[in-house]
């Protein structure tokens, strides 16, 4: 499946300067929202995400996802998996688990994003899960930036991945682009302005 063809036609990978979450600037931007706006697709998506996770062998009885970003990746997942599927929202800057979801203990729970960069809040909302006596077996996004190894692919971990490394880490394909800190970033010397994805025309 060629992953990127689909971001790409969607109008998802965005070309520009952009300052990203962790508060590092890159060229680019991969905007799931555009490709998931497509029910179709995201099922397909989801289904062929599906098809890795259980060809693994992993045994998961819950999808959770950390909210606002990861919400769609993962009700599509939990819907391929026939599992449950739960969020994880920033409540006074504290990813928490409410809306009633209730975790027992010992429940296999897989984390999904719709990317994955350093995994941050991902393992953030994992923290959650595991308060509550949940354990994290999995984690699992359609897109990889690069930093953290995935399932079947040759890309290395970085230093700033945040996902344990005992854990597998599932995606469909690896995005690997530049990320500079704002005082090396190359645009950023060219004069441009760095805008947050999302915001203004984005
Ligand atoms: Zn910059």
């Amino acid at each position: 499946m060629d992953i990127k063809k689909i971001y790409m036609d969607s109008d998802a990978l965005l070309e520009g300067h952009f300052k990203l979450s962790s508060g590092n600037h890159s060229q680019f931007y991969l905007q799931s929202a555009k490709v998931l706006e497509n029910p179709k697709t995201a099922k397909f998506l989801a289904d062929a995400l599906a098809r890795e996770i259980k060809k693994s062998g992993l045994q998961v009885d819950a999808v959770c996802a950390p909210a606002l970003g990861g919400l769609i990746a993962g009700f599509a997942l939990a819907t391929a998996l026939d599992v449950r599927s739960i969020f994880a929202e920033r409540v006074d800057g504290k990813m928490s688990i409410r809306r009633g979801f209730e975790i027992k203990k010992g429940e296999r729970v897989l984390m999904c994003e719709d990317v994955i960069t350093t995994g941050g809040s991902a393992m953030e909302a994992a923290e959650a899960i595991k308060s509550l006596g949940g354990e994290i077996v999995g984690v699992a996004a359609l897109a990889n930036r690069g930093f953290c190894k995935r399932e079947n692919s040759n890309v290395t971990t970085k230093s700033n991945c945040k996902l344990p490394q005992d854990i597998p880490f599932f995606a469909l394909a690896d995005f690997t682009f530049e990320m500079y800190t704002p005082d090396a970033c190359p645009l950023c010397k060219e004069g441009s302005e760095a805008i947050k994805p999302g915001s203004r025309e984005n």
